[in-house]
Order: C-alpha cells, then structure tokens, then sequence
C-alpha cells in the first residue's frame, strides 16, 4: 500500500470580514512596485463598488474581471497568463482569485502557467506540473465546491474535461470570509451546496474511505443537512457552515474520491455545458440504487428548500451525444472503483449508464 504524502493549503483566515486584512496578508509576498499583484474577480461582483474598493491595489495592481457563464477553459488560462505577460516586465507577486468554483480554479491554473511553458491543456493529468507556480491566493464567494482547498485545477480543454492536479496547484493561503457568500442567488446556492453535500456521500459510501476522509466528511454532511434543513438558523450562521462544510468536504474526497454521481455530472458537463453543481443534483436525484439514504436526504432537501431541478435534459439527444457522455463517464475510472468496488466493471456497463441517462 502506497500512502499519498498530502499536500495541505498552509495558511488560512477565517471569519466574518476576514477580507478586510487581505492587504496585511499580501505585504510581505510584494516583491516590489513593478510587480504587481493580479485579482482575478467574478464579474457578478463589478457592480458591487463597496466591495471592489475595499480590494487592496496598490502601485501597478490590475482587477480582471471574469465571466463564468461558462466553466473555465484551458485557452481562458492560455489568454490570461499571454496578457499578464506581455503587460508586465516582471512575473506577478501573486494571482488573487475571488469567486465561486470557476474562479478558484482559473486563478490556480493562471498561477501555474506563469511559471511552467507551454498550454495549460499540456497540464491536464495527474502530476505533469514541474515547477511552483506564482504566488496564489483564493477568497470563495459561494460555498460547496471545495475548490479552494483541493489540489486540482478542473479545466475543459480541447480534448477533454481534466483537472490539473499536482502538489504545485493547492493555494498558498485563503481567505475564508462567509459575508461574501451574502448576494448568491438561491438555486445556485442549492446547487453549489449540494456539490458538497455530495462530496460528502460519495467519500464516505466509497470504497477508499479512510479515517482521514471520515473525520472530515462527516462533519462535513452533518454541517451540510443542519443548513438545509434547519429552519431556526440565523444567516450569517448559514453562511459561516456551509463555507466550512466545503472546506471539510473538499478534505475528505482529497484523500478517498467522488462516485457515481461525479463520473455521470462530468458526462453531462462535456457534452451539454451543464454547470457542475446543478448537474450533480440531476444525476444525483435519480442514483437511490447507489446512495439510498443520501438521495432520500438530498429529495428532502430540495423539498424543504423549494428548489425545482431542470427536467428532460438528455431528452431530444442523438444517438453519437449519449455515446460521447456514456465514454465520458466510464472514462472516469478511479471514481467507478471507488463506488462499485475492484471489480467495478461487472456491476456498470454502457447500458445501465444509458438507462440513468435517459431519466434525467
Ligand atoms: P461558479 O463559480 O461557476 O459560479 C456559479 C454562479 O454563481 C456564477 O453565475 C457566479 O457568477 C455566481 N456567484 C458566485 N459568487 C457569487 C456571489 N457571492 N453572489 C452572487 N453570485 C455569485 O460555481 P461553483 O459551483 O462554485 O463552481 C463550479 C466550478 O467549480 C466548475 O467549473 C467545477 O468544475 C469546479 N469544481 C472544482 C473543484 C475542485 O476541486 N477544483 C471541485 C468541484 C467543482
Ligand atoms: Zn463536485
């Protein structure tokens, strides 16, 4: 048995407007005036001027905005690290990154390729990153993914939809401040929250399960199903639990791994451009034979929270898109195993997967 030597995010803040020290944070990892420090921002919050100007720029400091409509490419990466090198003489002191999943890992990705040749699609695989990449940081506005805390960067490329993961992608420090989750629109907040409630059954149900990943996955489901079912609790503890299930639950599928539910979502994702959280609840609501208290857990979540899932999404598909999304999904190959056990391959075949499918 060979143990994975884990590397750990190995500075974080956490509290209610914890951003506000962000500027003593960034000081000491300032190299100079001419480097500067590069904010990769979710655009949703450019209108939101009380929160952009409390961004501590200084000297040649630049805010991009960011556009998540669609989930982060490798070329997005590509563009990013082109423009920030041809705009500056020096390599960046850091790449700030502040928003939900997509952002996290745009900003990780951004932070590698300014350091190591070549097209981020090159890096998308298991330890293909040869060197650190620049100073990186990441303030999550929206709870759920784990983004901030895993060592992967989930990028769709030319050829497939991959993460970097490498002991080079984790961020050098985080910021967990819960007020900025304030302004996220309901569904989204269900689906993205949901994304770790998953997380949390498929760890623990999986056949990796470890002490390591249970000591942080069953906090983590039990912080998850008090926020969406608890109807006594006040906002701001909502927003202070479900950043910390994230968190928890990133931990936990670091050191065992996702399931039925992801393998499938990463079908969907490829083939229709379905987002990841709401795409996990599509699947997740029709996986009872795998997950059964999960999903009764997930069916009175959605009720109690009032939250309508899309409908009829592979309906209408051709024949060549099943095929496309029944390759991706088998492909996913460590999280069948994870869920069916070693001999995976007798319990799932094209067929039951196609069923699954044609349900959603
Ligand atoms: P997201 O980052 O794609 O954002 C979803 C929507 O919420 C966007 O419209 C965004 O503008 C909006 N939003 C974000 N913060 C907001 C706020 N404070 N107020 C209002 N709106 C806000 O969503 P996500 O679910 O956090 O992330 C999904 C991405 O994360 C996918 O690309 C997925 O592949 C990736 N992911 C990565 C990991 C990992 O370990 N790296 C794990 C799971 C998912
Ligand atoms: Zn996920």
């Amino acid at each position: 048995m060979k143990y994975r030597n884990f590397q750990m995010v190995p500075k974080v803040i956490f509290g209610r407007n914890s951003f506000d020290q962000l500027g003593e944070i960034l000081m000491p990892q300032r190299r100079n005036s001419e480097a500067p420090f590069i904010f990769l921002v979710d655009d949703v919050l450019e209108q939101q001027q009380e929160f952009i100007s409390r961004i501590p720029v200084m000297f040649q400091d630049r805010i991009i905005f960011i556009n998540v409509e669609e989930e982060p490419k490798t070329d997005q990466v590509d563009a990013i690290v082109k423009m920030i090198n041809e705009q500056y003489g020096e390599e960046p002191s850091g790449i700030i990154g502040i928003g939900g999943g997509s952002v996290m890992d745009l900003t990780k990705a951004t932070a590698l390729l300014l350091t190591n040749p070549g097209s981020a699609s090159d890096y998308q695989g298991w330890d293909l990153v040869k060197r650190k990449g620049v100073y990186h940081v990441g303030i999550p506005t929206l709870s759920g993914t784990g983004a901030e805390v895993s060592r992967t960067a989930v990028l769709t490329g030319p050829e497939k939809k991959l993460g970097i993961n490498s002991d080079y992608t984790p961020f050098d420090q985080v910021v967990l401040d819960p007020v900025l989750t304030r302004g996220v629109p309901k569904d989204q907040w269900f689906y993205t929250g949901m994304d770790c409630f998953i997380h949390c059954v498929e760890s623990l149900e999986g056949h990796f399960i470890n002490t390591f990943s249970e000591s942080y996955g069953e906090k983590a489901y039990e912080m998850c199903t008090e926020v969406y079912t608890c109807q006594h609790m006040s906002e701001s503890e909502r927003q202070n639990k479900l950043m910390m299930a994230s968190w928890h639950g990133g931990l936990s599928i670091a050191y065992s791994q996702v399931g039925v539910a992801h393998a499938l979502s990463y079908g969907l994702s490829y083939e229709l451009g379905i987002h990841h959280g709401v795409g996990n609840c599509i699947v997740f609501d029709h996986l009872e034979a795998y997950y059964p208290e999960g999903v009764q857990k997930f069916r009175e979540m959605k009720e109690i929270n009032e939250i309508a899932l899309p409908k009829g999404v592979c309906s209408g598909l051709s024949e060549a898109q099943f095929d496309t999304m029944i390759g991706v999904a088998l492909g996913m190959e460590p999280l069948w195993e994870n869920a069916l056990g070693e001999h995976w391959k007798e319990k799932i075949d094209e067929k039951k997967i196609r069923s699954l499918y044609e349900k959603m």
